[in-house]
């Protein structure tokens, strides 16, 4: 395990949003995340998603969820996720392959999952780099159920998997 290292500096776009459902919502311009995979050994189906065990003193602290974070000021989503994984995973965006994106849209916010494989041959091999996170662990889909998720990313679960599904199999043809 790697010493923690802090953040230089918050990032223009950090804060809470009071929005219209009636929450409150991490990402004055919106929150963004890397759903991260890898295949199995038979190269087909992806097999393992990079989890991140969030920090106990986190919102919703001890649970499992995956890298992201808030959108900076003048930044895309697409942009945020593959930062947010960089600045708390070490994971170079040159070593993945999008196959997709889900929206969550409410209006005055929305989160943005980008749905990734790991490129064939190359290896990401995560750590953790700030204090936001316990761990960042290559995990079983088929051990998802099992492991106290991050709710509302046990909510989507279900939609994530079908659109990487969708992703992988249109990456094959
Ligand atoms: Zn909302």
């Amino acid at each position: 395990m790697t010493e923690p290292v802090h953040r230089s500096a918050p990032h223009p776009g950090d804060g809470w949003l009071e929005c219209s459902c009636g929450r409150r919502h991490w990402g004055l311009n919106g929150a963004a995340g890397l759903f991260l995979t890898r295949f199995g050994p038979d190269g087909r189906a992806p097999q393992e998603v990079l989890l991140q065990h969030r920090a106990v003193w986190s919102d919703q602290g001890g649970t499992w969820g995956i890298p992201g974070g808030a959108v900076a000021d003048g930044e895309t989503p697409s942009a945020g996720a593959l930062r947010e994984a960089n600045e708390e995973a070490g994971v170079d965006p040159e070593d993945l392959e999008l196959v997709g994106a889900v929206v969550l849209d409410h209006g005055p916010w929305s989160y943005t999952t980008l749905l990734a494989v790991c490129t064939p041959g190359r290896v990401i091999a995560p750590v953790v780099t700030d204090q936001e996170s316990i761990a960042m662990e290559w995990t079983a889909i088929s051990e998802l159920a099992h492991r106290p998720l991050l709710r509302a990313f046990g909510q989507q679960l279900p939609v994530y998997l079908a659109a990487l599904a969708r992703g992988v199999a249109r990456r094959r043809e």
